[in-house]
């Protein structure tokens, strides 16, 4: 039975650990660097993004989060999350973790539309639209050859990529009871995704 670590120094980690158990996956609150040994899966949740990388920092916990992933580590980031995971911002902050060949706008939705929810359609998501929820939402504004489109909204922009063993998504996926892109995640961490 897999663990799934979930990042828990900011943001919304309580619904991913929701998520996780309506699914039957055992989830572990991840703080210090000692938590990530024997996790085979974590996901970095919604939040203020220059404060999870703050802490991160604080915590030490940048280079052991970056050799996990490049060993290997299956990773998903949520909104705040996929900012982390993000070789470049369009923004000066926060540096992020160099995980993804993605380039990243925070905020990119502007001040007027802070919120919203868009029914949109996923690659490898079956049945209906998901439901996303945006707020104050990042957009991939460039990807490199390796990231693989899964949803992208009317504008063109990106809003779910994934590189191998690294997903991010624009949008929060905990703040629903759809649990269908913790179930893809579930499928990448278990290898058959
Ligand atoms: N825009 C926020 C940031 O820059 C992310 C918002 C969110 O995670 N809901 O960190």
């Amino acid at each position: 039975m897999p663990t799934v670590g979930v990042l828990a120094i900011q943001g919304d980690f309580h619904e991913h650990k929701e998520a996780l158990l309506r699914l039957g996956v055992n989830s572990r609150e991840i703080r210090v660097r000692s938590h990530l040994s024997g996790i085979d899966g974590l996901i970095i949740p919604g939040g203020e993004s220059t404060t999870i990388v703050q802490l991160i920092d604080k915590f030490q916990l940048r280079d052991t989060l970056i050799d996990e992933v490049n060993s290997g580590l299956p990773v998903w980031g949520t909104c705040a999350g996929m900012i982390v995971l993000a070789n470049r911002l369009t923004e000066s902050r926060p540096s992020p973790l160099n995980l993804m060949d993605i380039e990243v706008s925070r905020n990119a939705f502007g001040r007027q539309i802070h919120s919203f929810e868009l029914d949109i359609d996923i690659a490898g998501v079956q049945g209906p639209p998901f439901p996303a929820i945006f707020i104050r939402a990042p957009i991939v504004k460039n990807c490199g050859a390796m990231v693989k489109i899964l949803a992208s909204i009317e504008n063109g922009f990106p809003v779910a990529v994934r590189q191998g063993h690294i997903l991010a998504t624009s949008f929060h996926p905990e703040l629903t009871n759809d649990d269908r892109i913790h179930r893809l995640f579930m499928d990448i961490v278990e290898g058959s995704g």
